[in-house]
Protein backbone atom coordinates (compact mmCIF):
# COMPACT_ATOMS: atom_id res chain seq x y z
CA UNK A 1 0.00 0.00 0.00
CA UNK A 2 1.17 3.34 -0.57
CA UNK A 3 0.08 6.85 -1.08
CA UNK A 4 -1.08 6.64 -4.53
CA UNK A 5 -3.03 3.16 -4.38
CA UNK A 6 -5.09 5.22 -1.28
CA UNK A 7 -6.19 8.12 -3.76
CA UNK A 8 -6.95 5.30 -6.45
CA UNK A 9 -9.25 3.26 -3.71
CA UNK A 10 -10.36 6.60 -2.89
CA UNK A 11 -11.53 7.50 -6.53
CA UNK A 12 -13.29 3.68 -6.58
CA UNK A 13 -15.31 4.75 -3.57
CA UNK A 14 -16.60 7.95 -5.43
CA UNK A 15 -18.03 9.44 -2.64
CA UNK A 16 -16.09 10.54 -0.31
CA UNK A 17 -17.09 12.21 3.27
CA UNK A 18 -15.67 15.85 3.89
CA UNK A 19 -15.65 17.29 7.34
CA UNK A 20 -14.57 20.40 8.14
CA UNK A 21 -15.44 22.78 10.86
CA UNK A 22 -17.81 25.91 11.23
CA UNK A 23 -17.45 29.88 12.53
CA UNK A 24 -18.80 28.18 16.07
CA UNK A 25 -16.78 25.03 16.19
CA UNK A 26 -19.10 22.65 15.17
CA UNK A 27 -17.92 19.61 12.95
CA UNK A 28 -19.97 20.28 9.76
CA UNK A 29 -19.72 16.75 7.16
CA UNK A 30 -20.79 15.97 3.80
CA UNK A 31 -20.54 14.03 0.71
CA UNK A 32 -18.56 14.93 -2.29
CA UNK A 33 -18.30 13.29 -5.42
CA UNK A 34 -16.92 15.85 -7.89
CA UNK A 35 -13.26 15.06 -7.56
CA UNK A 36 -10.76 14.44 -10.12
CA UNK A 37 -7.52 12.56 -9.13
CA UNK A 38 -4.37 12.97 -9.40
CA UNK A 39 -1.71 10.51 -8.82
CA UNK A 40 -0.50 12.39 -5.51
CA UNK A 41 -3.25 15.19 -5.26
CA UNK A 42 -6.68 15.47 -5.45
CA UNK A 43 -9.26 18.41 -6.94
CA UNK A 44 -12.89 19.00 -5.71
CA UNK A 45 -15.33 21.17 -6.77
CA UNK A 46 -17.69 23.35 -5.20
CA UNK A 47 -20.15 26.27 -4.91
CA UNK A 48 -18.76 29.58 -3.86
CA UNK A 49 -21.75 30.04 -1.79
CA UNK A 50 -22.12 27.41 -0.14
CA UNK A 51 -20.65 26.97 3.77
CA UNK A 52 -18.49 24.46 2.67
CA UNK A 53 -16.76 26.93 0.55
CA UNK A 54 -16.92 29.93 3.39
CA UNK A 55 -14.99 26.75 6.12
CA UNK A 56 -12.52 25.73 3.90
CA UNK A 57 -11.53 29.25 2.63
CA UNK A 58 -11.77 30.33 6.15
CA UNK A 59 -9.88 27.73 7.38
CA UNK A 60 -8.83 25.26 5.13
CA UNK A 61 -8.59 22.14 7.21
CA UNK A 62 -10.08 18.97 5.98
CA UNK A 63 -10.47 15.51 6.83
CA UNK A 64 -11.96 13.46 3.86
CA UNK A 65 -12.87 9.61 4.38
CA UNK A 66 -13.91 6.92 2.29
CA UNK A 67 -14.67 3.48 3.06
CA UNK A 68 -14.26 0.37 0.73
CA UNK A 69 -16.26 -2.92 0.29
CA UNK A 70 -13.48 -4.38 1.94
CA UNK A 71 -13.65 -3.22 5.17
CA UNK A 72 -10.91 -0.73 4.28
CA UNK A 73 -10.85 2.64 6.03
CA UNK A 74 -8.97 5.55 4.03
CA UNK A 75 -8.58 8.97 5.84
CA UNK A 76 -6.94 12.21 4.52
CA UNK A 77 -5.93 15.23 6.95
CA UNK A 78 -5.57 18.09 4.77
CA UNK A 79 -5.29 21.31 4.22
CA UNK A 80 -7.16 22.55 1.05
CA UNK A 81 -6.79 25.64 -0.96
CA UNK A 82 -7.86 26.99 -4.23
CA UNK A 83 -7.10 26.17 -7.24
CA UNK A 84 -4.59 28.63 -8.69
CA UNK A 85 -7.07 31.19 -10.59
CA UNK A 86 -5.62 30.54 -14.58
CA UNK A 87 -6.33 26.49 -13.69
CA UNK A 88 -10.20 27.17 -12.23
CA UNK A 89 -11.80 26.45 -15.87
CA UNK A 90 -9.54 23.50 -16.24
CA UNK A 91 -9.98 21.48 -13.38
CA UNK A 92 -13.99 22.81 -13.73
CA UNK A 93 -14.16 21.17 -16.89
CA UNK A 94 -12.20 18.16 -15.87
CA UNK A 95 -14.41 17.21 -13.13
CA UNK A 96 -17.40 17.94 -15.17
CA UNK A 97 -16.31 15.49 -17.62
CA UNK A 98 -15.14 12.86 -15.61
CA UNK A 99 -18.59 13.09 -13.44
CA UNK A 100 -21.48 14.15 -16.17
CA UNK A 101 -24.64 14.47 -13.48
CA UNK A 102 -22.68 18.12 -12.93
CA UNK A 103 -23.81 19.47 -15.65
CA UNK A 104 -27.64 18.95 -14.65
CA UNK A 105 -27.20 20.48 -11.60
CA UNK A 106 -24.63 22.94 -12.76
CA UNK A 107 -26.16 23.56 -17.11
CA UNK A 108 -24.01 25.40 -19.15
CA UNK A 109 -21.91 28.40 -18.02
CA UNK A 110 -23.34 28.53 -14.81
CA UNK A 111 -20.53 26.23 -13.60
CA UNK A 112 -18.16 28.49 -13.75
CA UNK A 113 -20.03 31.68 -12.18
CA UNK A 114 -21.07 29.45 -8.93
CA UNK A 115 -18.26 27.15 -8.60
CA UNK A 116 -14.79 26.90 -7.13
CA UNK A 117 -12.05 23.97 -7.60
CA UNK A 118 -9.76 23.61 -4.44
CA UNK A 119 -6.57 21.43 -4.30
CA UNK A 120 -5.51 18.59 -2.07
CA UNK A 121 -1.83 18.32 -2.29
CA UNK A 122 -0.59 18.15 0.81
CA UNK A 123 -2.08 15.09 3.54
CA UNK A 124 -1.47 12.66 6.02
CA UNK A 125 -2.75 9.85 4.77
CA UNK A 126 -4.05 7.23 7.34
CA UNK A 127 -5.07 3.35 5.97
CA UNK A 128 -7.09 0.90 8.09
CA UNK A 129 -7.85 -1.89 6.47
CA UNK A 130 -10.65 -4.35 9.20
CA UNK A 131 -10.99 -6.81 6.51
CA UNK A 132 -8.10 -9.03 7.14
CA UNK A 133 -6.86 -10.95 10.57
CA UNK A 134 -4.73 -9.35 12.16
CA UNK A 135 -5.77 -5.72 10.84
CA UNK A 136 -3.54 -3.91 9.14
CA UNK A 137 -2.95 -0.05 9.53
CA UNK A 138 -0.11 1.94 8.06
CA UNK A 139 0.32 6.28 7.28
CA UNK A 140 1.31 7.66 4.30
CA UNK A 141 1.92 11.54 2.92
CA UNK A 142 1.46 13.76 -0.20
CA UNK A 143 3.40 16.51 -0.70
CA UNK A 144 5.11 18.02 2.49
CA UNK A 145 2.35 16.94 5.43
CA UNK A 146 3.95 15.02 7.90
CA UNK A 147 2.65 11.54 10.14
CA UNK A 148 1.16 12.38 13.48
CA UNK A 149 1.55 9.22 15.15
CA UNK A 150 -1.15 7.98 17.26
CA UNK A 151 -1.69 4.52 19.43
CA UNK A 152 0.49 3.41 22.10
CA UNK A 153 4.13 1.94 23.19
CA UNK A 154 5.35 0.58 25.49
CA UNK A 155 8.25 2.03 27.37
CA UNK A 156 11.44 1.17 29.56
CA UNK A 157 9.77 0.23 32.28
CA UNK A 158 8.18 -2.76 31.16
CA UNK A 159 8.81 -5.90 33.60
CA UNK A 160 7.92 -8.37 30.77
CA UNK A 161 4.61 -9.34 32.64
CA UNK A 162 2.60 -10.56 29.29
CA UNK A 163 -0.42 -9.32 30.59
CA UNK A 164 -1.14 -6.59 28.03
CA UNK A 165 -0.71 -9.36 25.35
CA UNK A 166 -3.10 -11.35 27.11
CA UNK A 167 -5.82 -8.98 26.96
CA UNK A 168 -4.78 -7.77 23.33
CA UNK A 169 -7.62 -8.43 20.72
CA UNK A 170 -4.93 -8.82 17.74
CA UNK A 171 -2.43 -10.45 20.16
CA UNK A 172 -0.04 -7.53 18.12
CA UNK A 173 2.12 -7.51 21.09
CA UNK A 174 6.12 -9.01 20.48
CA UNK A 175 7.49 -10.76 23.71
CA UNK A 176 10.80 -10.31 24.94
CA UNK A 177 12.94 -8.34 27.65
CA UNK A 178 11.13 -5.64 26.40
CA UNK A 179 7.29 -5.97 24.75
CA UNK A 180 6.44 -3.93 21.67
CA UNK A 181 3.37 -3.23 19.94
CA UNK A 182 3.46 -3.87 16.17
CA UNK A 183 1.75 -0.90 15.05
CA UNK A 184 0.70 -1.92 12.08
CA UNK A 185 -1.58 -4.22 13.69
CA UNK A 186 -2.67 -2.29 16.55
CA UNK A 187 -6.11 -1.38 17.02
CA UNK A 188 -5.61 1.67 19.04
CA UNK A 189 -7.95 0.13 21.84
CA UNK A 190 -6.26 1.15 24.88
CA UNK A 191 -6.47 -2.43 26.31
CA UNK A 192 -3.02 -2.79 27.13
CA UNK A 193 -2.30 1.03 28.56
CA UNK A 194 -5.50 0.22 31.13
CA UNK A 195 -4.19 -3.11 32.23
CA UNK A 196 -0.22 -3.17 32.48
CA UNK A 197 0.92 -3.21 36.36
CA UNK A 198 3.49 -0.90 35.92
CA UNK A 199 2.01 1.82 33.66
CA UNK A 200 4.75 1.05 31.10
CA UNK A 201 2.54 1.56 27.84
CA UNK A 202 2.25 5.21 26.89
CA UNK A 203 0.13 6.88 24.60
CA UNK A 204 2.05 8.03 21.17
CA UNK A 205 1.56 11.43 19.15
S1 LIG B 1 1.63 -5.36 30.85
FE1 LIG B 1 3.13 -3.72 31.02
S2 LIG B 1 4.85 -4.62 32.12
FE2 LIG B 1 3.56 -6.35 31.46
S3 LIG B 1 4.52 -6.93 29.45
FE3 LIG B 1 2.90 -5.46 29.01
S4 LIG B 1 3.93 -3.47 28.95
FE4 LIG B 1 5.31 -4.89 29.97
S1 LIG C 1 -3.90 -0.77 21.82
FE1 LIG C 1 -5.16 -2.63 21.75
S2 LIG C 1 -4.61 -3.62 19.85
FE2 LIG C 1 -3.03 -2.13 20.27
S3 LIG C 1 -1.45 -3.28 21.36
FE3 LIG C 1 -2.77 -2.35 22.90
S4 LIG C 1 -4.29 -3.91 23.36
FE4 LIG C 1 -3.31 -4.50 21.43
Amino acid sequence: MDAKTCLQKLQYVGVLAFATVDEYGAPQIRNISAIHYEPQAMYFFTAKGKAFCKELLADGRVQVLGYTKYKEMIRLSARAIPAPESDQKKWIDTIFSEQPYLSNVYPGDTRNLAGIVFQITDAEIEYFNLGVNPIFRENYTIGSSHITFKGYQIGESCISCGTCLNNCPQRCIEPGNHYQIKQEHCLHCGNCFEVCPVKAVEKRG
